[in-house]
């Protein structure tokens, strides 16, 4: 089959022919329908996010279920998925206690070492992005990494749920859980800062404000429900929140990534208040906070690990919001595109004028 696999890093992805194993017992292979273009991709592409190569990257994807293994009773061959990176073991002392999304064993649920690859190119393994890489034409993943979603569900909308639209959504209603007639504020209007937009237009905020650098992507916050927009290539984005909002809002959110605009997120809110950290910022990262402020006014910065999914309900939850018309998702994509165009879908991210690319297979 085919796949875009990362050879080294940085670098581009290249479209070759790969083998796929068998299902093991815990394991299932999809036909993949669909996978988005997510930005911890790019982090990987460019070097920013060291992972083991070649790899074949790719975490946000929907397909349909061609193949179970031995143990697995919960899906069968024709089953409509959707892939999340919130694979979970269900035993550790996280999944124990409910935070599934910070599973301590995530990786053992890959394959070993010393067990066959579950893919291969030429005889050498592959690594598998996140336990799944979707830019694929098949998926071969464990159990826990994929949830059955309703049948009307179009694929190339639900592959979206699984990172971009969980992570969003997730952040606001699991993470932060956003209080109804609150103000909240948005950095970065991409994948999942439209999806935190629309998720607290979901939890009842009064105002939502959304903050980017591209106008084309602050008028697409607006049909997601954003209630004021600030251009911060015009604006300083803190005085301007401060300013509409007499005094700072009770959510932030940072989306993008970087230590100048988490440090912007913290200073937006009303003392007392936390700012949400949801973008991956690169590897090495590290921000810096004003301590006195930060205790003298009670201010927190948190960090949101996938929007704390329990993915295993919310999706589900989340394609039934879709198909009743309360939830955007035909309004993120910016473009289809094929496999052998994710190169060039990668490079329209770094450009960051548009919302998501998502790879379709035939
Ligand atoms: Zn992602
Ligand atoms: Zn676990």
């Amino acid at each position: 089959m085919k796949a875009a696999v990362l050879e080294s890093q940085p670098g581009d992805l290249v479209v070759a022919d790969i083998s796929i194993d068998k299902p093991g017992p815990d394991e299932v292979v999809l036909q993949t329908a669909a996978c988005g273009l997510c930005h911890s991709d790019l982090h990987a592409i460019d070097g920013h996010l060291p992972i083991p190569v070649p790899a074949v990257l790719g975490h946000e994807a929907a397909g349909i279920v061609q193949a179970v293994g031995a143990d697995v009773t919960e899906l069968a061959s024709g089953d409509r998925v959707v892939a999340c990176l919130s694979a979970f073991c269900g035993a550790c002392r996280e999944c124990t206690a409910g935070r599934t999304w910070l599973c301590e064993v995530r990786h053992g649920l890959n394959r070993g070492p010393d067990e066959a690859s579950r893919l291969s190119r030429d005889g050498v393994g592959l690594n598998q992005l996140a336990g799944l890489g979707g830019f694929a034409e098949e998926l071969l993943v464990h159990r826990n990494s994929v949830v059955k979603v309703p049948d009307e569900l179009p694929l190339d909308r639900g592959a979206l749920l699984g990172c971009a639209v969980v992570t969003g959504i997730g952040s606001v209603f699991n993470g932060a859980k956003v209080a109804p007639g609150s103000t909240v504020a948005v950095i970065g209007t991409g994948g999942i800062g439209l999806n935190i937009v629309q998720g607290a237009v979901l939890a009842g905020a009064e105002r939502v404000i959304a903050v980017d650098l591209h106008a084309e992507k602050l008028e697409l916050a607006t049909t997601f429900g954003a209630t004021d927009v600030i251009n911060a290539s015009d604006v300083d984005p803190v005085e301007a929140v401060i300013e509409l909002t007499s005094g700072g809002v009770d959510y932030s959110f940072e989306a993008i990534g970087l230590p100048q605009t988490a440090g912007q997120a913290f200073q937006m809110i009303r003392p007392g208040r936390t700012a949400y950290l949801v973008g991956l910022p690169a590897a090495g990262a590290t921000i810096e906070l004003p301590g006195t402020q930060m205790l003298m006014q009670a201010r927190g910065l948190q960090g949101l690990f996938m929007g704390s999914n329990r993915f295993k309900e919310d999706i589900p939850m989340l394609a039934n919001l879709y198909l009743q018309g309360r939830l955007k998702l035909d309004e993120l994509i910016a473009g289809r595109i094929g496999l052998a165009d994710v190169n060039d879908g990668y490079q329209r991210m770094r450009e960051g004028t548009e919302a998501r690319s998502v790879v379709t297979f035939e």
